[in-house]
């Protein structure tokens, strides 16, 4: 599939059924598979030979959707896993552990945040959050020698911040470790991080790749360029005898293509257990035929709706990063020429109460701890996702109170912007 375009992996990526196969990708619905001798499951244990044993490892299921979701970042290895902040957590600790340190975009998700700075920091991981804005001096102090990764988010959410993937990429790299994107806002239909030099992919599957809202799910892809063996000291997961794998080394067993997905499946999911169920990752792959085709259509009522906005008085403010003079338009055309996501962040004049009436007086979008939803749905992230945070960090993530995030559905925009006219004028 590598030579084909994006939209032909998303349709027909991953699963290429043989004579007499079925042509839709086949639900293994089994915890379990057999063999006939002992021994031929031992060499499965061994990772001596190549099969299927046990579902919390992996699933046949599972991997034709990871193998389609990697054709389309253009990796060379992928696993699902349960939610994408599992993806998230795993995409770390396969490489930093007690003692280790990550340098971190503070504009990112605030279940990410949290999962970083307060339970990643008990098991002894410490993060530095430095924003996609920082100066070159701000980016070169966050690193330490004791350094095992860059994390950012292609396009934030809520904060709708771009990152300038190559400008990270490099930092990362002189500095001898990988960056990892959490790529879920853009979908690699318009943004493939790898083309830019990130090295490992994560994503929210959960959002516009199932996108119907029906299943809770996430990807870790690799893009097998990242050189773990020139850095070997760093990673002695990857580059040294893993004893719970009778010594076998990652990268020598698996080379740099497939040492770090073959090391997060075989420790992490083995003893986490954060995998995804056969019957999510085929209503996955059921989004996936046709994500080219809707994120079009989020983008362009995004488009509408952030323009909309932009003229009304009720609005204090409104970002877009596909919208002519949004701070972030110039590294969004060069990162996302084609779109970029369905998600519109908006001030409402009044505050944190106008926003929350506003909020309540829609009747087509719906409140939900949701985005990249098919149904439009908007929520109050002071109130919600980023609870925890006290007003420095809320600052620190972009967040202000007055913020209403709005998840572009595919409706009509028109209908949409009806819906926003009317809760703007019941306010009072
Ligand atoms: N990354 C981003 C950018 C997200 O928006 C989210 C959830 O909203 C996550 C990760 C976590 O994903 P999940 O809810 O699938 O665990």
């Amino acid at each position: 599939m590598s030579d084909f375009r994006i939209e032909t992996k998303c349709v027909q990526g991953g699963y290429t059924p043989q004579n007499g196969e079925p042509r839709q990708i086949p639900i293994i619905q089994s915890t379990t598979f057999k063999y006939a001798t002992s021994q031929e499951m031992g060499k499965l244990f061994d990772l001596e030979a190549n099969g299927y044993f046990y579902s919390r490892l992996q699933n046949p299921t599972c991997d034709y959707v990871a193998a389609k979701i990697c054709e389309m970042e253009g990796g060379t290895a992928a696993m699902l896993t349960s939610s994408g902040q599992a993806a998230n957590f795993f995409s770390i600790f396969n490489i930093a552990t007690c003692g280790d340190h990550v340098v971190s975009c503070s504009t990112i998700y605030g279940g990410t945040y949290n999962l970083f700075s307060v339970t990643m920091k008990k098991m002894g991981i410490d993060f530095t959050f430095i924003t996609p804005d920082c100066t070159e001096e701000e980016l070169e102090a966050a690193f330490k020698p004791n350094t095992k990764a860059v994390f950012g988010e292609t396009i934030a959410n809520p904060a709708l911040t771009v990152l300038d993937i190559e400008r990270f990429a490099n930092a990362a790299h002189a500095h001898g470790v990988p960056l990892i994107i959490d790529n879920t806002f853009a979908t690699p239909v318009n943004c493939r991080p790898f083309e830019w030099g990130a090295d490992i992919v994560t994503h929210s599957t959960t959002k516009y790749l199932d996108g119907h809202g029906s299943a809770v799910g996430g990807c870790i892809v690799d893009s097998g360029k990242f050189d773990w063996k020139a850095y070997a000291e760093k990673y002695p997961g990857l580059c040294t005898p893993d004893d719970s794998y009778h010594g076998i080394t990652y990268v020598e067993k698996f080379g740099l293509e497939g040492a770090f997905i073959t090391k997060a499946t075989a420790q992490l999911m083995r003893d986490f257990g954060s995998c995804q169920s056969p019957q999510s990752a085929f209503l996955l792959n059921l989004g996936l035929e046709s994500i080219h085709v809707r994120i079009a259509r989020h983008c362009e009522n995004a488009l509408a709706v952030a323009k909309f906005l932009k003229e009304n008085d009720k609005i204090s403010w409104v970002v877009y990063p596909g919208l002519e003079g949004d701070k972030y338009y110039k590294t969004a055309k060069k990162y996302m020429p084609d779109g970029t996501c369905g998600v519109v962040s908006f001030g409402v004049k009044g505050g944190r109460d106008a926003a929350e009436k506003f909020m309540s007086g829609l009747k087509l979008a719906s409140i939900a701890t949701h985005v990249a939803d098919a149904r439009t749905c908007c929520l109050h992230p002071a109130n919600a996702t980023h609870r925890q945070m006290n007003e420095e960090e809320l600052i620190a993530c972009g967040i202000s109170g007055d913020l209403v995030r709005f998840s572009c559905g595919l409706e009509n925009a028109q209908d949409l912007i009806d819906d926003i006219t009317q809760a703007l004028d019941a306010i009072q």
